[in-house]
């Protein structure tokens, strides 16, 4: 099935029964099972839409497993334990953390792996990706199948393509922003009769002018609340990273990203990768709600440099050939600098105990020494 057939079934279904949400909108454009976006290709890299930090370097995922072998030391480094990723995409960051944590090998020992994916295609790829590593994968559709123990967790990019709502402000109050037809028969965004109980809202959002909009995640919400729960039972860290804001803010974060460029939301579903930016205030409560302990969230650059970046860096690139140490330095500034992937990027740490999760617990260092360019990075 191809997405031009996916945009024809949409519009015969809202001509049949009515517009649909955003959030039903984007559940089909990215996980429809014939012609969801991620059901059916590899979009990573030149070739695809986007090139996530995994793919940038192997350094995000070896730092990375630097963050779970300290979280499993903090342990009491278990004899068994669940080690999770959320979303592997082509599986690139767990054989880098992989490679990383078999420094200790009582830890590759303890380790189950479980990967959630939900594609095909992907699991495929993520299963090639990992055939060399230590621990071979089982894949799971959802969190909640993971079995029982302590929870290490690490979602990197996941949430952004979790489905969310949108409500936009009306003469009477916020109300649901829906996919319709427009007279052409086109789809177009339309307002619905859903309102969003403003009570919770910031006193920005309730002064807001009409015509603007805010958005919800019940469903990335409800995720980590059952991550948060798991924690607080079985003890563990979770880490999760993405593209977001840390205060709950009004405004339309979601996009369409088509072969490296911005594309109308609208324009090719299931052709086209559909993300929204991540609420980690909303995230953090939630998982606190479900009884873990969130962390004060980061900027990935400030994550990454604590973790040692530069030293990681330094040690790759020694003895290289120039050519080699220019594209590790590249990496470097793709990964932290401010206007590229390092401060629009966001890490939340999850503690089943209430302890605190280096380098979580750090002063925050000031970024120096990289150059400027216009414009961030998203992906
Ligand atoms: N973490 C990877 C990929 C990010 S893309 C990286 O950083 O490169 C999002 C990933 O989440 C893909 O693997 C996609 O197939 C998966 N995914 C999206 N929605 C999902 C869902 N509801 N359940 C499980 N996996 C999902």
């Amino acid at each position: 099935m191809t997405g031009r057939a996916l945009k024809e079934r949409l519009i015969a279904r809202i001509r049949a029964h009515g517009p649909i949400t955003v959030a039903d909108y984007m559940a089909a454009c990215l996980a429809d099972p014939e012609a969801g976006y991620y059901i059916t290709r590899d979009p990573f890299g030149k070739k695809g839409d986007f090139t996530t930090a995994p793919e940038v370097s192997q350094m995000f995922g070896e730092l990375i497993g630097a963050f779970c072998l300290q979280a499993y030391l903090d342990l009491g480094a278990p004899g068994a334990f669940q080690l999770v990723e959320l979303g592997p995409g082509r599986g690139t960051l767990m054989a880098d953390l992989l490679r990383m944590a078999s420094l200790r090998p009582e830890f590759v020992h303890a380790a189950s792996l479980s990967l959630v994916e939900t594609s095909p295609a992907l699991r495929k790829i993520q299963e090639k990706t990992l055939e060399t590593a230590p621990l071979a994968p089982a894949f799971r559709d959802r969190f909640a199948d993971i079995p029982d123990g302590p929870l290490i967790l690490v979602a990197n990019e996941f949430f952004d393509a979790l489905p969310i709502h949108q409500y936009v402000k009306t003469v009477d109050g916020w109300r649901e922003r829906m996919v319709g037809l427009a007279a052409d028969g086109e789809l177009c965004f339309g307002v619905g009769t859903s309102r969003l109980d403003d009570t919770d809202l910031p006193p920005a959002a309730r002064t807001a002018p009409e015509g603007t909009i805010l958005e919800t995640q019940p469903a990335a919400n409800a995720i980590a609340e059952e991550i948060g729960a798991r924690l607080a039972r079985h003890g563990g860290a979770a880490l999760i990273i993405d593209y977001g804001y840390l205060k709950t803010a009004t405004g339309d974060t979601l996009q369409a990203l088509y072969r490296h460029t911005h594309d109308d939301v609208l324009a090719h579903p299931g052709e086209a990768d559909l993300t929204a930016h991540v609420n980690f205030e909303t995230l953090a409560r939630a998982a606190q709600e479900g009884g873990a302990t969130p962390m004060p969230p980061l900027e990935q650059g400030e994550f990454l440099l604590r973790l040692g970046l530069l030293e990681r860096a330094g040690a790759l690139g020694s003895g290289k050939s120039h050519s080699v140490q220019e594209t590790i330095r590249d990496a470097v500034e793709r990964l932290a600098a401010p206007d590229r992937m390092g401060t629009l990027f966001k890490v939340l740490a999850l503690s089943g105990d209430g302890r605190a999760l280096a380098p979580f617990d750090m002063p925050i260092r000031t970024q120096q020494g990289f150059t400027h360019r216009r414009g961030g990075e998203n992906g």
